[in-house]
Parts: structure tokens; sequence; C-alpha cells
């Protein structure tokens, strides 16, 4: 097979795995190749899980907060720059309640996997100094968008330095659009150790988070902070 054609296989076949969160840590020794480094889940037996929130800040955001504040559980808020204005006071409020805010690029388009290096981090130091100036904090977490890497992104971010964070749950609630259906897959799904994937955007959110951090918690699963579990395990 020509290099090119083999190569843009590979990433396409990466490309999915990440897509669909089947990236496996044994997966990922086998790609080792100049794509991201990812940290999906930790393998523990401790009931230990982490919840992130991607594309917000957003109107939903102040009553997922309040969800959390509620239980006492720290998530990871992966925000989109263009968001931002107008929603200042809910990132600050994001940060000072203490939850991790990472950079999930300014423009969230599907085109930004086809920008060269060079441009993507461009957008990238974009959000995080747009982040920085409201949450008065460096942004050190990244979430491509869609989850999706590939070697272009991979030399972006060595470049930045960031570290790459994905999922090991998605809970399917940007297709859903169903309360009922996103609580009951999560819970099925539910392991220790899983990073589970949520939209702030979704307008049931507030309510779904509040289910699984209740059955969750009948369950002995304790939630940490996700760069927390990372480091913990
Ligand atoms: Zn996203």
């Amino acid at each position: 097979m020509p290099f090119l054609v083999e190569r843009r296989l590979k990433v396409r076949m990466l490309d999915l795995c990440s897509i669909s969160g089947y990236l496996s840590t044994n997966m990922k020794i086998k790609f080792p190749i100049s794509y991201l480094e990812t940290c999906r889940e930790v393998k523990t037996d401790k009931k230990v899980v982490s919840l992130t929130f991607d594309d917000g800040p957003c109107i939903q955001t102040p009553a997922i907060l309040d969800v959390l504040k509620k239980h006492n559980v720290h998530a990871a808020f992966f925000v989109i720059g263009r968001n931002i204005p107008g929603n200042e006071e809910i990132l600050a409020r994001t940060a000072h309640e203490g939850h991790l805010v990472g950079n999930h690029t300014f423009v969230h388009t599907p085109w930004f996997h086809f920008y060269s290096p060079s441009k993507m981090i461009l957008d990238l130091k974009k959000n995080a100094e747009t982040i920085s100036s409201v949450t008065g904090q460096q942004v050190q977490w990244f979430r491509p968008p869609y989850g999706v890497g590939n070697p272009m992104l991979a030399k972006a971010v060595g470049m930045t330095g960031y570290k790459v964070m994905g999922w090991s749950l998605r809970s399917y609630d940007t297709y859903l659009n169903n309360s009922e259906k996103v609580v009951e897959r999560v819970k099925r799904l539910l392991k220790p150790g899983v990073v589970i994937l949520l939209h702030d955007r979704c307008p049931n959110t507030p309510g779904v988070v509040d289910e699984i951090i209740q059955y969750a918690g009948a369950k002995g699963y304790e939630f940490l902070r996700p760069d927390i579990l990372f480091r913990s395990f």
C-alpha cells in the first residue's frame, strides 16, 4: 500500500477509535506513532470516577455548577473560546468553585483538524489567553474537538506542552436527547476509574448530573476532579 494512503488509513482508524471513545490503553501502546498521548481513564479497583463537561460556557452551566456544589463534586469543564464573551461571570465562577477549566479550542470547528500545526497553536493560544484573562489561571489541559487526534494536532500539542484528556464513558447526551436514556447508559457503564463525558450545552444536563451523582454515591463511588484522578492512580 502506498505510504500516504496507508498513513491516511491509520489516521482515519485512529480518529474513529477516538470518536467512539474506544481507544483503550492497550491500543494506545499499538499506535504510539506521533499521535496524541491521551489520559482517558485510570486502572483501579477503587470506586473513583470523574465528570467532564464540554462546549461551554453557556446558559446551562450555572445550573450544572449548582448541582456539583450541592454534592461537593469537582469536575472539569473544557470550554470553547468563542462561547466566553458574555459568559465571563459563568467561567469565573467555574474556576472559583474549584473546577478544572481546560482548552477545547477557540473555534471548535470540524475543520480544526485540517489546520496546520501553527494555525492550531494560534487557536489554542487565543483560547488559553481568553480563559486566563477571566480566571487568572494557566490552562494546562486540552481536549480536542470531537475527541479526534491526528499527527498535525500531535505536533501542535507537543509544541504547546498541553496534557490531553479524553474520556472512557461517553454518555451520548448530544445524540440521545433523552435524560433517562443518558442516565441509564452511564449507570450501566459506570466502573472504577472511568472519566465521563457530558456537555453543558444539552438542556437536560443539570438533571442528568444530579441523577448520576446520586446513583454513583449510593453505590459507594467518589468523584475526583479528573486531573487529580490521573495524578493519584
Ligand atoms: Zn466539543
